[in-house]
């Protein structure tokens, strides 16, 4: 356990107590004692910290301050029983404040949160959000955490509404609760609530990368492809680093209803287009292979080499022309085979996903980061 956490709630709530004892004679005593806890816990020596705060509770028992910052070092330490117990005994006694029986409450849903009870943790949080406005907030934040971590959207998405306008923007936040809630709709097959999720999702992230995604996803199981169609020319204009992802949706759609011909023409089009990465360029060499022949696709490259400065688009050449130089010849073959591997092992690392915040690598692409919780922090890795 890191001393300086510990510590800086340690100073806290010795600001607070020095600040509620300030008018009041009897203070130095405790704040000397305080001054000496704050020093063990900078010290790395919260036990001693903790021995000499139950010295100073067993002198005055009445203290509340003393207790909430003993419960608080019990928590920081692992003990959470014994915060618990504190922490009820608390908010058992008639006499507190308002404000203490928040704090208390308060305290109390952060150890029953720390000790996986989240149902009791999600009461207190509740009860300390109607006591107190000053801890309205935390109480908030801690809910959220809490539906977060238990995938319970829909309570998400209320909490969440009722943080907006407060220190952070939730509107990307509620946006994904949304469409995680879609994503579980249409999983189930109910195709009638997806769609009006997403009529609700719009107002928090209609040009977020998900719910344009979700949008495709959506049109394509109703196999309605024009708008489909409508919903991939957005995502290509407005969020460019997804194209690769829904290249095999835009070729079935597009060529279902406008023929393989203007598919190659818009593809080619695409691969031209300065937002498209090499990965992607490569890809679309693929398709053109595949429906026009090596010859055209190889041409489509090497228009493309003006452009990129790309180790993938010129094995990707390589690769093309490799096979096909070399009548027959053993050695040809070999090499073809090599930098097809290399080739293949290059698209696997263009398909990878680094997170911005912790720096947490994946190989799909999650929309909350598995590594620090960060809603849409996971970004696609390019490859030159
Ligand atoms: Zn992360």
């Amino acid at each position: 356990m890191a001393a300086l956490p510990i510590a800086l709630v340690f100073g806290w709530w010795l600001g607070q107590r020095w600040h509620s004892r300030r008018s009041g004679p009897s203070g130095h005593g405790h704040s000397s004692g305080y001054a000496r806890g704050l020093n063990y816990l900078l010290n790395d020596q919260p036990d001693r910290a903790i021995d000499l705060l139950v010295e100073m509770v067993e002198i005055d028992s009445e203290a509340v301050e003393t207790h909430l910052a003993l419960g608080a070092l019990f928590r920081h330490q692992g003990e959470v029983e014994r915060s618990i117990r504190i922490h009820q005994n608390l908010i058992a006694r008639p006499s507190l404040s308002r404000n203490e029986r928040a704090q208390a409450m308060l305290n109390l849903g952060l150890d029953f949160k720390q000790a996986g009870i989240n149902d009791r943790a999600v009461t207190q949080f509740h009860k300390v959000i109607t006591h107190s406005r000053e801890l309205r907030v935390i109480a908030l934040e801690n809910l959220l955490h809490i539906h977060q971590h238990e995938k319970d959207w829909q309570q998400a998405i209320e909490v969440a509404q009722r943080l907006t306008g407060k220190q952070e923007d939730y509107a990307l936040m509620i946006c994904h609760f949304h469409c995680e809630l879609v994503e579980l709709a249409i999983a189930g097959r109910d195709l009638r609530r997806a769609a009006k999720l997403m009529r609700q999702a719009s107002s928090f992230g209609e040009s977020s990368p998900r719910f344009l995604l979700l949008q495709i996803k959506l049109a394509v199981v109703k196999q309605k492809n024009r708008v489909a169609l409508r919903w991939l020319e957005k995502l290509i204009t407005l969020c460019p680093e997804y194209r690769l992802m829904v290249l095999d949706d835009f070729e079935d759609c597009y060529v279902a209803e406008f023929g393989e011909g203007a598919f190659i023409q818009r593809i080619i089009d695409l691969a031209e287009d300065t937002k498209s990465s090499a990965a992607l360029v490569c890809a679309i060499a693929d398709r053109v292979e595949r429906i026009e022949g090596c010859d055209a696709a190889i041409a489509l490259l090497l228009k493309q080499r003006s452009k990129f400065s790309s180790i993938l688009l010129n094995t990707k050449i390589i690769a093309l022309t490799g096979g096909s130089e070399s009548e027959g010849g053993l050695q040809a073959g070999s090499v073809s085979e090599v930098v097809g591997d290399l080739m293949a092992q290059m698209m696997t690392s263009a398909n990878e996903y680094r997170c911005s915040q912790c720096g947490f690598i994946a190989r799909q692409l999650h929309w909350r980061c598995p590594g620090c919780g960060d809603w849409q922090s996971l970004q696609i890795q390019e490859i030159i």
